[in-house]
């Protein structure tokens, strides 16, 4: 397939990397996930506002704008003739002779490529299974950064245990999922925690909160503890990749009965309709 190297557009065999590229050795870039349905970039000025916000936290300009990144996005999208998937896009401070502090010359370098990935209808529809541990990663977890190994721990000790995601706690109470934000409803309220830096502010969690609303759920953006989340009418995680995820059991305990709720499948109506506006699909 054809990837985007900063403005240019290649045969995947061709797109080459520095190994002295900052994103391959600290992890210095930031990144996202675009959904795309039907050929249409789902809540894509949203992802790429993030992207911008991220870039400026940790003081990386991109030589790009937003409506120049988008354009070439659609382009992607077309030579790849993308119907249902994602794009991956990544932007790094780019190669310098290896040091901590940032080299005199950035050289931003963004990638992008596409993929065909299907909606998990059947795990939306049956729900998952979820384990806890603890949040280990650093303060800025509102940065959507390149270094992911705290979050990919997490999610190898889920699936190790049969499970689809790993929610994290600090102390007692629940941050979010290592790819996730978590939800918990109870006597009728949502429940999530707030944007703050010890979570990233999920474009999924963002169109939920919209929704909530129309649905007649009430909404709380406050932690809740791992006492809260077990003893919960219904749990559900939500990503762009994801879309709004029941989740049926932790740790092996049952959430509830240990069926997907029904203000989970409400939310998840809302949000197929969300995208059905915006992509037609
Ligand atoms: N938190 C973390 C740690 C994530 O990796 C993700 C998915 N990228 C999310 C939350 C959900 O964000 P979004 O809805 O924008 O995909």
């Amino acid at each position: 397939g054809t990837i985007l190297v900063n403005d240019q557009f290649l045969d995947r065999v061709n797109g080459t990397v520095d190994i002295e590229d900052r994103g391959y050795q600290f992890g210095d870039g930031v990144y996202e996930v675009v959904r795309v349905y039907g050929g249409k970039m789902f809540t894509a000025e949203e992802h790429l506002t993030r992207l911008f916000e991220s870039a400026e936290k940790i003081f990386l300009k991109l030589p790009f704008t937003l409506e120049e990144l988008t354009a070439r996005l659609e382009k992607l999208m077309d030579d790849n003739q993308l119907d249902t998937g994602i794009i991956y896009l990544q932007v790094t401070r780019g190669a310098s002779s290896r040091q901590h502090h940032f080299p005199q010359e950035q050289n931003a370098v963004l990638t992008a490529y596409t993929k065909e990935v299907a909606r998990p209808v059947k795990d939306m529809s049956a729900g998952v299974k979820a384990i806890t541990t603890p949040d280990v990663r650093w303060l800025r977890c509102d940065i959507k950064s390149l270094n992911l190994l705290g979050n990919l721990l997490a999610k190898q000790e889920a699936v190790s245990k049969g499970g689809f995601e790993a929610i994290l706690h600090r102390d007692e109470t629940v941050t979010e999922g290592s790819s996730s934000n978590i939800f918990i409803i109870s006597n009728n309220t949502m429940y999530t925690h707030p944007a703050t830096n010890l979570i990233l502010n999920g474009i999924t969690r963002r169109e939920i909160l919209k929704h909530c609303a129309n649905i007649g759920l009430q909404v709380a953006e406050r932690p809740f503890t791992l006492d809260e989340l077990k003893n919960a009418d219904e749990a559900f995680m939500a990503s762009t990749t994801a879309e709004v995820m029941p989740l049926t059991s932790i740790n092996d305990e049952l959430i509830a009965n240990g069926a997907p709720g029904n203000w989970t499948r409400k939310l998840q109506e809302a949000f197929e309709t969300g995208v059905e506006k915006e992509c037609g699909a």
